[in-house]
Formats: structure tokens, sequence, C-alpha cells
């Protein structure tokens, strides 16, 4: 059996550092997300920027990933590399980021619109955040993994959404991805059990129609595999006092975007 690496206080607060510059990042880079803009050039401030902040991109180099940021617009669903293609206006572009600082991980993601963007897609948006906060709820003292997976997946599948797979959340610290695997399905009461010290990355991934993916020949671009847009939010969280304590925020982004949310209220225990 793996080793689930559980957290002492202080660990957690080294990792809440990384995860608040991959927030800042994300913060950062929404004012940039527009149509005409280049996902190389998002990759590019990206990198500036967490440097700057005295860490290092996390996904770089990491199982040889060329670049800062994983971007994925529309179809894709993860993992996507940057490139010179413009951006353009009704797209939407997933952007996962990782930062390492003192030796722990931060590790999120935001799926933006590019301009406007059509209702039916606006909605996979809203949806899949909400199912991330209730994957979050479920982060607590006695649930198990089972649990997580299906308070989102039972949200999503409740809108006619599919719910990838074969990529799953994971738990976070000094390696990226490390036990246990955190799928965004499954059955109440089912795997391991939720002890306080944990620290896990929640990120569903979900699509406007089949569940299904394709694997690109690149190595890494993963697709819908019926082309339609798939969306994917993160957020890092720790178990502290049997309820999970949010330590990525989306609080940069909602305030360029000029969003009012208290989503994140709940789950602020320490701050
Ligand atoms: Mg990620
Ligand atoms: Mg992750």
């Amino acid at each position: 059996m793996k080793m689930l690496n559980l957290k002492t206080a202080e660990e957690i607060e080294l990792i809440r550092e990384s995860a608040l510059i991959v927030s800042k990042t994300l913060g950062m880079l929404t004012t940039e997300v527009q149509p005409g803009v280049t996902t190389l050039h998002l990759d590019a401030l990206a990198e500036t920027f967490i440097r700057d902040h005295g860490a290092e991109p996390g996904f770089l180099g990491l199982y040889d990933f060329p670049n800062t940021l994983c971007m994925s617009p529309n179809e894709q669903v993860v993992h996507g590399i940057p490139n010179d293609t413009p951006l353009k206006e009704g797209d939407i572009i997933s952007i996962d980021c990782g930062a390492l600082k003192n030796g722990f991980y931060g590790d999120h993601a935001y799926t933006f619109a590019v301009g406007e963007i059509s209702s039916k897609t606006q909605k996979l948006l809203e949806v899949t955040k909400a199912s991330l906060y209730e994957g979050i709820r479920a982060f607590k003292k006695n649930n198990r993994v089972g649990d997580v997976g299906f308070a989102i997946q039972n949200y999503c599948e409740s809108f006619g959404y599919g719910v990838v797979r074969e990529l799953v959340g994971h738990g976070l610290g000094r390696v990226m991805h490390e036990e246990p695997e955190m799928p965004n399905y499954g059955r109440r009461g089912r795997g391991k059990k939720f002890v306080d010290g944990m620290v896990v990355a929640i990120e569903p991934m979900i699509n406007m129609g089949t569940h299904r993916i394709k694997q690109h020949s690149d190595g890494w671009t993963i697709t819908t595999k019926d082309n339609l847009p798939s969306a994917h939010f993160e957020h890092n969280i720790a178990l502290v006092d049997g309820k999970p304590e949010l330590l990525s925020t989306f609080a940069y982004i909602n305030e360029v975007l000029g969003i009012e949310t208290d989503e994140e209220v709940e789950f602020r225990i320490r701050k």
C-alpha cells in the first residue's frame, strides 16, 4: 500500500504558499485571455510571473512536459501543449498551472471564456465549477474517496454531461501526484477514508457530451471523442479539523472578471 503522506500544519502552509502563487498566476492571465492571443504567449507570461514570485513552474519538465501551462481549448480535455494558434471569440480555454516553492507543489486550473461564448457552453463552465465545490464539500472526516467522486458525478450527470474516467485528481505535496487518486466518479462509502493532514487536488473534467476521450499522437493532447467542449476546474484542499480547508482561490480571477461570489467562504476555516 502506498503512503498517504499526511502533512503537518507547517507543510500545509507551504503548500498554501505554492497554491497561492498559482492562484495569482491565473489571476494575472485573466486579463490576457482575449481573442487573438496565442497560448504560447500566455505560457511565457506565466513562466515569468511564477519565477518572479520565487517559484518554479511545476509542470515544466514534469514527465517531460515541454511548457509551464497545460492549455486545453474547446474539445481538448487536459494536457494540451501551448502553441501559436490565436484564441478566437467564442472559444473556451482550460488553463492548468503548477508551481513549486520550498519543495512543495501547488496545482490548479480554471476554464476561461474567450470573449462571448454560447449560453450552452457557459452552462458547462458553471456546472463544472459548481461540481468542484460539490466535491470539496464531500472531502471531510470519515467520508471516503468515493463520496467525493459520487458528489461530482451525480451533480454533473444530472445535467446530462459526461464525466471523464481516465483522468483523476490526486494527493499533493512534495510530489505533484501523490496518493490517493481522486476520481470524479464513484460510489458512496467506497475507497480510502479521509483523515486530517491529507492534501488533495480535486479536479472535475466534464464533457458537454460523451465521457469518452481520445488520446492524440503527441502523447499529451486529450480530446473528447465527440469533439464537444470539455471544462476543467481544480482546487487544492487540506483536511483540517475534519473539514476541507481551501488552499487555492479563484478570487484573483473573480476580481478581474467582476464576479461576486461567496462560493469559497464555507471552505475558509482559518482565513
Ligand atoms: Mg492541475
Ligand atoms: Mg492536478
